[in-house]
C-alpha cells in the first residue's frame, strides 16, 4: 500500500502509514491511503522518472566538459562547439526538468 502526506505529498510503501512524516514530520492522521489507480501511476512512471533524473545529472557533466573545452580555447572551432554543446544541453536538461513537472501534476511520481 502506498501512504501520502496530505501536508507535503510525501510518499510511503507500507501494510500502515508511518508514524511520523519522514520528510515533514506530521503525524499519522495527515497520511491517506493512495487508490489502486493512482498508486499504479506512482510505480509505472518511476522507472521513466529516475530516466529523466539520470539525464539530468548528465547533463551537468557535460555542461561542465564544455566550460572545461571553452577554458582551454584551442582553437575558435572548438569554442563555437563547446558553446553550442553547452546551450543544447542545457535545452535538454531543462525538457527533462519540465516533463518531470508534468508527471508530478499528474500524480505521476
Ligand atoms: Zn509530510
Amino acid at each position: 500500500m502506498l501512504w501520502k502526506c496530505t501536508v507535503c505529498g510525501m510518499t510511503v510503501e507500507g501494510n500502515d502509514a508511518p508514524d511520523k512524516c519522514p520528510k515533514c514530520g506530521a503525524p499519522k492522521e495527515k497520511f491517506v491511503q493512495l487508490s489502486e489507480e493512482e498508486a499504479k501511476k506512482v510505480y509505472v512512471s518511476e522507472r521513466t522518472n529516475d530516466i529523466h533524473m539520470e539525464i539530468i545529472g548528465y547533463c551537468d557533466k557535460i555542461f561542465r566538459l564544455c566550460k572545461e573545452g571553452i577554458d582551454l580555447d584551442l582553437d575558435p572551432p572548438c569554442v563555437a562547439l563547446f558553446n553550442n554543446a553547452k546551450d543544447e544541453i542545457y535545452t535538454i536538461k531543462q525538457r527533462s526538468k519540465a516533463e518531470i513537472a508534468g508527471h508530478v501534476g499528474k500524480g505521476k511520481w
